[in-house]
Protein backbone atom coordinates (compact mmCIF):
# COMPACT_ATOMS: atom_id res chain seq x y z
CA UNK A 1 0.00 0.00 0.00
CA UNK A 2 0.97 3.32 -0.83
CA UNK A 3 0.58 6.99 0.92
CA UNK A 4 1.13 10.79 0.01
CA UNK A 5 4.52 12.31 0.71
CA UNK A 6 2.80 14.16 3.85
CA UNK A 7 1.43 11.06 5.36
CA UNK A 8 4.85 9.33 5.19
CA UNK A 9 6.84 12.93 6.86
CA UNK A 10 4.02 12.15 9.62
CA UNK A 11 5.44 9.63 10.18
CA UNK A 12 8.94 9.98 9.85
CA UNK A 13 8.80 12.99 12.23
CA UNK A 14 7.03 10.75 14.96
CA UNK A 15 10.15 8.64 14.97
CA UNK A 16 12.66 11.73 14.93
CA UNK A 17 13.50 12.53 11.48
CA UNK A 18 13.57 16.46 10.90
CA UNK A 19 11.31 17.13 8.05
CA UNK A 20 10.57 21.50 6.99
CA UNK A 21 6.77 22.35 8.53
CA UNK A 22 3.99 21.91 6.10
CA UNK A 23 0.41 22.04 6.45
CA UNK A 24 -1.90 19.35 3.48
CA UNK A 25 -4.70 21.77 1.68
CA UNK A 26 -7.41 20.42 -0.59
CA UNK A 27 -8.62 23.61 -1.96
CA UNK A 28 -6.51 26.91 -3.10
CA UNK A 29 -8.53 29.43 -0.10
CA UNK A 30 -6.54 26.74 2.08
CA UNK A 31 -3.52 26.47 0.69
CA UNK A 32 -2.95 30.13 1.11
CA UNK A 33 -4.36 30.25 4.32
CA UNK A 34 -2.15 27.37 5.10
CA UNK A 35 1.10 29.53 3.70
CA UNK A 36 -0.12 32.65 6.25
CA UNK A 37 -0.58 30.32 9.08
CA UNK A 38 3.27 28.79 8.06
CA UNK A 39 4.74 32.64 8.18
CA UNK A 40 8.06 32.96 6.57
CA UNK A 41 8.83 34.38 2.54
CA UNK A 42 9.03 31.16 0.68
CA UNK A 43 6.62 28.29 0.11
CA UNK A 44 6.85 25.14 -1.80
CA UNK A 45 3.36 24.33 -3.57
CA UNK A 46 3.59 20.79 -3.83
CA UNK A 47 1.12 17.94 -5.79
CA UNK A 48 0.37 14.47 -3.83
CA UNK A 49 -0.05 11.72 -5.54
CA UNK A 50 1.20 8.43 -5.00
CA UNK A 51 4.25 8.80 -7.35
CA UNK A 52 7.52 10.48 -7.76
CA UNK A 53 9.27 12.61 -10.66
CA UNK A 54 6.89 15.81 -9.97
CA UNK A 55 9.27 17.95 -9.77
CA UNK A 56 9.97 17.24 -13.35
CA UNK A 57 6.34 17.29 -14.31
CA UNK A 58 5.56 20.84 -12.66
CA UNK A 59 4.03 19.34 -9.47
CA UNK A 60 5.95 21.37 -7.08
CA UNK A 61 7.36 25.41 -7.33
CA UNK A 62 8.46 27.36 -4.93
CA UNK A 63 6.44 30.54 -4.35
CA UNK A 64 7.90 34.04 -3.33
CA UNK A 65 4.96 35.50 -2.19
CA UNK A 66 1.50 34.65 -0.86
CA UNK A 67 -0.05 35.59 -4.63
CA UNK A 68 2.43 33.00 -6.37
CA UNK A 69 1.33 30.28 -3.29
CA UNK A 70 -2.38 30.95 -5.00
CA UNK A 71 -1.40 31.47 -8.53
CA UNK A 72 0.52 28.17 -8.33
CA UNK A 73 -1.94 26.19 -6.12
CA UNK A 74 -4.29 26.83 -8.84
CA UNK A 75 -2.54 26.08 -11.76
CA UNK A 76 -1.16 22.07 -9.53
CA UNK A 77 -4.37 21.56 -7.92
CA UNK A 78 -6.90 19.71 -10.68
CA UNK A 79 -4.14 18.95 -13.25
CA UNK A 80 -3.32 15.80 -15.24
CA UNK A 81 0.38 15.35 -13.31
CA UNK A 82 2.44 13.46 -15.58
CA UNK A 83 5.43 11.67 -14.49
CA UNK A 84 7.70 8.69 -15.78
CA UNK A 85 5.85 6.75 -12.84
CA UNK A 86 2.34 7.72 -13.31
CA UNK A 87 1.85 6.28 -17.19
CA UNK A 88 1.12 8.28 -20.11
CA UNK A 89 -2.27 9.64 -18.95
CA UNK A 90 -0.77 10.88 -15.21
CA UNK A 91 -2.62 11.47 -12.22
CA UNK A 92 -5.20 13.83 -11.42
CA UNK A 93 -4.73 15.85 -8.25
CA UNK A 94 -6.64 16.18 -5.49
CA UNK A 95 -4.49 17.35 -2.63
CA UNK A 96 -1.29 19.74 -2.20
CA UNK A 97 1.38 20.17 0.34
CA UNK A 98 2.17 23.88 1.07
CA UNK A 99 5.42 23.68 2.96
CA UNK A 100 8.08 26.01 3.84
CA UNK A 101 10.52 26.56 1.33
CA UNK A 102 13.87 25.09 2.74
CA UNK A 103 17.83 26.59 1.89
CA UNK A 104 19.13 23.84 0.24
CA UNK A 105 23.03 23.54 0.49
CA UNK A 106 23.70 19.68 -1.01
CA UNK A 107 20.91 17.42 -1.85
CA UNK A 108 21.42 13.77 -1.18
CA UNK A 109 19.70 10.42 -1.36
CA UNK A 110 18.22 7.73 1.12
CA UNK A 111 16.67 4.65 0.50
CA UNK A 112 15.42 1.54 2.01
CA UNK A 113 14.23 -1.76 0.52
CA UNK A 114 14.36 -5.45 1.69
CA UNK A 115 16.88 -7.48 0.62
CA UNK A 116 15.01 -10.59 0.03
CA UNK A 117 19.35 -12.48 -0.87
CA UNK A 118 20.57 -11.28 2.89
CA UNK A 119 16.60 -11.17 4.03
CA UNK A 120 17.56 -7.79 5.37
CA UNK A 121 16.84 -4.27 5.55
CA UNK A 122 19.15 -2.76 3.04
CA UNK A 123 20.00 0.62 3.44
CA UNK A 124 21.08 2.76 0.18
CA UNK A 125 22.63 6.10 0.07
CA UNK A 126 24.00 8.74 -2.17
CA UNK A 127 25.95 12.07 -2.42
CA UNK A 128 23.78 12.16 -5.53
CA UNK A 129 19.82 12.93 -4.58
CA UNK A 130 17.65 15.09 -5.89
CA UNK A 131 15.67 14.06 -9.20
CA UNK A 132 17.83 11.68 -11.50
CA UNK A 133 18.66 9.12 -9.16
CA UNK A 134 17.44 6.73 -11.40
CA UNK A 135 20.35 8.17 -13.77
CA UNK A 136 22.96 7.55 -11.30
CA UNK A 137 22.00 4.28 -10.44
CA UNK A 138 22.35 3.42 -13.98
CA UNK A 139 25.51 5.08 -15.11
CA UNK A 140 27.41 5.40 -11.80
CA UNK A 141 26.58 2.63 -9.26
CA UNK A 142 29.67 2.93 -7.14
CA UNK A 143 27.90 6.29 -5.88
CA UNK A 144 25.53 4.26 -4.61
CA UNK A 145 26.57 3.13 -0.97
CA UNK A 146 24.50 0.22 0.82
CA UNK A 147 24.58 -1.12 4.32
CA UNK A 148 22.50 -4.43 5.22
CA UNK A 149 21.31 -3.80 8.54
CA UNK A 150 21.15 -6.94 11.32
CA UNK A 151 17.88 -7.15 12.82
CA UNK A 152 19.03 -7.87 15.93
CA UNK A 153 21.31 -4.77 16.18
CA UNK A 154 19.36 -2.42 14.24
CA UNK A 155 21.49 0.24 12.29
CA UNK A 156 24.73 0.78 14.70
CA UNK A 157 26.02 4.27 15.04
CA UNK A 158 29.06 3.24 13.81
CA UNK A 159 27.48 2.57 10.70
CA UNK A 160 25.43 5.24 10.72
CA UNK A 161 28.10 7.63 10.73
CA UNK A 162 30.51 5.60 8.30
CA UNK A 163 27.78 6.26 5.35
CA UNK A 164 26.96 9.60 6.54
CA UNK A 165 30.52 10.59 5.82
CA UNK A 166 30.28 8.76 2.93
CA UNK A 167 27.86 10.94 1.17
CA UNK A 168 29.33 13.61 2.33
CA UNK A 169 27.73 15.07 5.42
CA UNK A 170 30.35 16.93 7.44
CA UNK A 171 31.88 16.33 10.66
CA UNK A 172 29.69 18.95 12.68
CA UNK A 173 25.96 17.43 10.98
CA UNK A 174 27.19 14.22 11.79
CA UNK A 175 24.53 13.65 15.06
CA UNK A 176 21.81 14.43 12.87
CA UNK A 177 22.46 12.41 10.14
CA UNK A 178 22.41 9.73 12.57
CA UNK A 179 19.10 10.80 13.90
CA UNK A 180 17.53 10.68 10.88
CA UNK A 181 19.13 7.44 9.11
CA UNK A 182 18.35 5.57 12.45
CA UNK A 183 14.65 7.12 12.74
CA UNK A 184 14.28 6.03 8.81
CA UNK A 185 15.11 2.31 10.19
CA UNK A 186 12.97 2.39 13.08
CA UNK A 187 10.39 4.00 11.04
CA UNK A 188 10.71 1.07 8.43
CA UNK A 189 10.81 -1.92 10.86
CA UNK A 190 8.09 -1.00 12.77
CA UNK A 191 5.56 0.24 10.41
CA UNK A 192 5.88 -3.11 8.16
CA UNK A 193 7.69 -1.03 4.86
CA UNK A 194 8.61 -2.68 1.83
CA UNK A 195 10.01 0.57 0.70
CA UNK A 196 11.08 4.05 1.96
CA UNK A 197 13.02 6.86 0.87
CA UNK A 198 14.15 10.30 1.60
CA UNK A 199 14.68 11.79 -1.77
CA UNK A 200 16.35 14.63 -1.74
CA UNK A 201 17.74 14.37 1.76
CA UNK A 202 19.13 17.82 2.03
CA UNK A 203 22.22 19.49 3.97
CA UNK A 204 20.85 22.85 5.00
CA UNK A 205 23.28 26.46 4.73
CA UNK A 206 23.34 26.30 8.30
CA UNK A 207 24.13 22.19 8.55
CA UNK A 208 21.38 20.78 9.47
CA UNK A 209 19.96 17.59 7.96
CA UNK A 210 16.55 17.76 6.63
CA UNK A 211 14.02 15.22 4.98
CA UNK A 212 12.77 17.04 2.09
CA UNK A 213 10.69 14.49 0.69
CA UNK A 214 8.99 11.12 1.68
CA UNK A 215 8.08 7.97 0.04
CA UNK A 216 6.86 4.95 1.91
CA UNK A 217 5.25 1.67 0.65
CA UNK A 218 3.75 -0.93 2.99
CA UNK A 219 3.74 -5.07 3.23
CA UNK A 220 -0.18 -5.30 2.53
CA UNK A 221 0.19 -8.67 4.41
CA UNK A 222 0.89 -6.40 7.80
CA UNK A 223 -1.51 -3.89 7.48
CA UNK A 224 -3.82 -5.31 9.57
CA UNK A 225 -1.72 -4.72 12.47
CA UNK A 226 -1.52 -0.99 11.83
CA UNK A 227 -4.52 0.87 11.61
CA UNK A 228 -3.34 4.33 11.67
CA UNK A 229 -1.61 3.21 8.29
CA UNK A 230 -5.03 1.51 6.55
CA UNK A 231 -6.71 4.98 7.80
CA UNK A 232 -4.24 7.44 5.23
CA UNK A 233 -4.96 4.79 2.13
CA UNK A 234 -6.65 7.08 -0.21
CA UNK A 235 -8.73 5.16 -2.89
CA UNK A 236 -8.42 8.00 -5.38
CA UNK A 237 -5.14 6.86 -6.18
CA UNK A 238 -5.54 3.47 -6.91
CA UNK A 239 -7.09 1.48 -9.64
CA UNK A 240 -10.87 1.47 -9.30
CA UNK A 241 -10.82 -2.53 -11.17
CA UNK A 242 -8.36 -3.78 -8.76
CA UNK A 243 -10.43 -2.06 -5.85
CA UNK A 244 -13.36 -3.66 -6.87
CA UNK A 245 -11.88 -6.87 -7.58
CA UNK A 246 -10.13 -6.84 -3.36
CA UNK A 247 -13.96 -6.34 -2.56
CA UNK A 248 -14.76 -10.11 -4.05
CA UNK A 249 -11.12 -11.40 -2.55
CA UNK A 250 -9.75 -11.49 -6.00
CA UNK A 251 -6.10 -10.91 -6.86
CA UNK A 252 -5.97 -8.51 -9.69
CA UNK A 253 -3.73 -6.16 -11.37
CA UNK A 254 -4.75 -3.95 -14.15
CA UNK A 255 -2.11 -4.21 -17.03
CA UNK A 256 -2.06 -2.47 -20.80
CA UNK A 257 -3.05 -5.83 -23.15
CA UNK A 258 -6.70 -6.85 -24.15
CA UNK A 259 -6.58 -10.53 -23.57
CA UNK A 260 -8.41 -10.87 -20.11
CA UNK A 261 -7.26 -13.91 -18.19
CA UNK A 262 -9.44 -15.94 -15.57
CA UNK A 263 -7.05 -18.02 -13.82
CA UNK A 264 -7.05 -20.09 -10.33
CA UNK A 265 -3.71 -20.00 -8.43
CA UNK A 266 -1.04 -17.33 -8.77
CA UNK A 267 1.07 -19.39 -10.70
CA UNK A 268 -0.68 -20.45 -13.11
CA UNK A 269 -1.59 -17.13 -13.63
CA UNK A 270 1.78 -16.02 -14.24
CA UNK A 271 2.63 -18.51 -16.83
CA UNK A 272 -0.93 -17.71 -18.34
CA UNK A 273 0.53 -14.54 -19.04
CA UNK A 274 3.78 -15.59 -20.22
CA UNK A 275 1.93 -18.18 -22.96
CA UNK A 276 0.17 -15.10 -24.47
CA UNK A 277 3.20 -13.41 -24.51
CA UNK A 278 4.88 -16.07 -26.37
CA UNK A 279 1.86 -16.40 -28.67
CA UNK A 280 2.60 -12.74 -29.54
CA UNK A 281 -0.18 -10.95 -27.48
CA UNK A 282 -0.56 -8.82 -23.98
CA UNK A 283 -2.59 -9.85 -21.19
CA UNK A 284 -4.91 -7.07 -19.70
CA UNK A 285 -4.85 -8.34 -16.16
CA UNK A 286 -3.40 -10.80 -14.14
CA UNK A 287 -6.05 -12.48 -11.93
CA UNK A 288 -6.25 -15.21 -9.53
CA UNK A 289 -9.83 -16.15 -8.47
CA UNK A 290 -8.32 -18.56 -5.88
CA UNK A 291 -9.05 -22.21 -4.52
CA UNK A 292 -12.60 -21.62 -3.66
CA UNK A 293 -13.93 -19.92 -6.58
CA UNK A 294 -17.78 -19.84 -6.85
CA UNK A 295 -20.21 -18.68 -9.83
CA UNK A 296 -20.46 -15.52 -7.74
CA UNK A 297 -16.85 -14.82 -7.94
CA UNK A 298 -16.57 -15.94 -11.21
CA UNK A 299 -19.47 -13.83 -12.62
CA UNK A 300 -17.56 -10.53 -10.36
CA UNK A 301 -14.24 -11.59 -12.40
CA UNK A 302 -16.28 -11.43 -15.62
CA UNK A 303 -17.89 -8.04 -14.85
CA UNK A 304 -14.58 -6.45 -13.56
CA UNK A 305 -12.35 -7.80 -16.51
CA UNK A 306 -15.16 -6.65 -19.12
CA UNK A 307 -15.49 -2.76 -17.55
CA UNK A 308 -11.95 -2.55 -19.35
CA UNK A 309 -12.71 -1.37 -23.10
CA UNK A 310 -9.31 -3.09 -24.31
CA UNK A 311 -10.23 -6.40 -23.55
CA UNK A 312 -11.04 -7.94 -26.99
CA UNK A 313 -10.57 -11.54 -25.51
CA UNK A 314 -11.11 -13.77 -22.13
CA UNK A 315 -8.76 -16.96 -21.73
CA UNK A 316 -9.90 -19.33 -18.81
CA UNK A 317 -7.41 -21.42 -17.74
CA UNK A 318 -8.55 -23.44 -14.83
CA UNK A 319 -6.55 -27.01 -13.14
CA UNK A 320 -9.15 -28.21 -11.32
CA UNK A 321 -7.51 -29.95 -7.95
CA UNK A 322 -9.58 -28.92 -4.79
CA UNK A 323 -11.82 -27.01 -7.04
CA UNK A 324 -13.68 -28.92 -9.65
CA UNK A 325 -13.78 -28.21 -12.94
CA UNK A 326 -17.40 -28.64 -13.29
CA UNK A 327 -17.65 -25.93 -10.16
CA UNK A 328 -16.01 -23.65 -12.46
CA UNK A 329 -17.36 -24.43 -16.04
CA UNK A 330 -20.71 -23.84 -14.27
CA UNK A 331 -20.26 -20.59 -13.00
CA UNK A 332 -18.43 -19.93 -16.18
CA UNK A 333 -21.60 -20.31 -18.13
CA UNK A 334 -23.38 -18.28 -15.56
CA UNK A 335 -21.22 -15.56 -15.63
CA UNK A 336 -21.05 -15.41 -19.29
CA UNK A 337 -24.97 -15.30 -19.57
CA UNK A 338 -25.46 -12.90 -17.14
CA UNK A 339 -22.74 -10.02 -18.67
CA UNK A 340 -23.78 -11.14 -22.30
CA UNK A 341 -20.06 -12.28 -23.44
CA UNK A 342 -19.83 -10.42 -26.76
CA UNK A 343 -16.08 -11.36 -26.79
CA UNK A 344 -14.07 -14.42 -27.91
CA UNK A 345 -13.94 -16.85 -25.33
CA UNK A 346 -11.30 -19.81 -24.44
CA UNK A 347 -11.85 -22.03 -21.62
CA UNK A 348 -8.86 -25.06 -21.15
CA UNK A 349 -9.14 -26.35 -17.94
CA UNK A 350 -7.61 -29.87 -16.41
CA UNK A 351 -7.60 -32.55 -13.39
CA UNK A 352 -10.97 -33.35 -11.05
CA UNK A 353 -14.16 -33.62 -13.23
CA UNK A 354 -12.86 -32.35 -16.49
CA UNK A 355 -15.39 -34.37 -18.77
CA UNK A 356 -17.89 -33.02 -16.71
CA UNK A 357 -17.17 -29.60 -16.73
CA UNK A 358 -16.35 -29.57 -20.74
CA UNK A 359 -20.07 -31.21 -20.84
CA UNK A 360 -21.29 -28.39 -19.47
CA UNK A 361 -19.73 -25.68 -21.92
CA UNK A 362 -20.39 -27.56 -24.63
CA UNK A 363 -24.79 -27.99 -23.59
CA UNK A 364 -24.43 -24.25 -23.10
CA UNK A 365 -25.14 -23.29 -26.36
CA UNK A 366 -22.68 -20.31 -25.59
CA UNK A 367 -19.58 -20.08 -28.68
CA UNK A 368 -17.32 -20.62 -26.12
CA UNK A 369 -13.74 -22.48 -27.97
CA UNK A 370 -12.89 -25.29 -26.13
CA UNK A 371 -8.23 -26.32 -26.00
CA UNK A 372 -6.99 -29.17 -25.16
CA UNK A 373 -4.01 -27.19 -23.23
CA UNK A 374 -2.32 -23.83 -22.91
CA UNK A 375 -0.32 -23.66 -26.21
CA UNK A 376 -3.60 -24.26 -28.00
CA UNK A 377 -5.28 -21.95 -25.37
CA UNK A 378 -3.52 -18.94 -25.91
CA UNK A 379 -3.05 -19.56 -29.55
CA UNK A 380 -7.18 -19.63 -29.87
CA UNK A 381 -7.13 -16.37 -28.12
CA UNK A 382 -4.63 -14.63 -29.70
CA UNK A 383 -5.72 -15.87 -33.29
CA UNK A 384 -9.79 -14.78 -31.96
CA UNK A 385 -8.68 -11.63 -31.32
CA UNK A 386 -6.69 -10.78 -34.05
CA UNK A 387 -10.12 -11.94 -35.86
CA UNK A 388 -8.28 -14.99 -37.83
P1 LIG B 1 9.64 14.57 -6.63
O1 LIG B 1 10.66 13.62 -6.12
O2 LIG B 1 8.31 13.92 -6.82
O3 LIG B 1 10.10 15.30 -7.84
P2 LIG B 1 10.36 16.29 -4.38
O4 LIG B 1 9.58 16.42 -3.12
O5 LIG B 1 11.60 15.51 -4.27
O6 LIG B 1 9.38 15.70 -5.49
O7 LIG B 1 10.66 17.74 -4.92
C1 LIG B 1 11.43 17.98 -6.08
C2 LIG B 1 12.50 19.03 -5.81
O8 LIG B 1 11.88 20.22 -5.35
C3 LIG B 1 13.46 18.62 -4.71
O9 LIG B 1 14.54 17.87 -5.24
C4 LIG B 1 13.90 19.97 -4.18
O10 LIG B 1 14.96 20.49 -4.97
C5 LIG B 1 12.69 20.85 -4.37
N1 LIG B 1 11.93 20.98 -3.09
C6 LIG B 1 11.01 20.11 -2.61
N2 LIG B 1 10.54 20.51 -1.41
C7 LIG B 1 11.17 21.65 -1.10
C8 LIG B 1 11.15 22.57 0.02
N3 LIG B 1 10.34 22.38 1.07
N4 LIG B 1 11.96 23.65 -0.05
C9 LIG B 1 12.78 23.87 -1.11
N5 LIG B 1 12.84 23.06 -2.18
C10 LIG B 1 12.08 21.95 -2.19
MG1 LIG C 1 11.81 13.39 -4.54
Amino acid sequence: MKIHEYQGKEILRRFGVVTPRGVPCFSVDEAVEAAQTLGGKVWVVKAQIHAGGRGKGGGVKVAKSLEEVRQYASQILGMQLKTHQTGPDGQKVRRLLIEEGADIRKELYLGMVVDRVTQRVCLMASSEGGMDIEEVAAHTPEKIHKVFIDPVAGLKDAEADDIARKIGVPEASLVEARAVLQGLYRAFWETDASLAEINPLILTGDGRVVALDAKMNFDANALFRHADIVAMRDLDEEDSAEIEASKFDLSYISLDGNIGCLVNGAGLAMATMDTIKLFGAEPANFLDVGGGATTEKVTEAFKIMLKNPKVKGILVNIFGGIMKCDTIASGVVAAAKEVHLSVPLVVRMRGTNEEIGRQILKDSGLPIIAAANMADAAQKIVAAVAGK
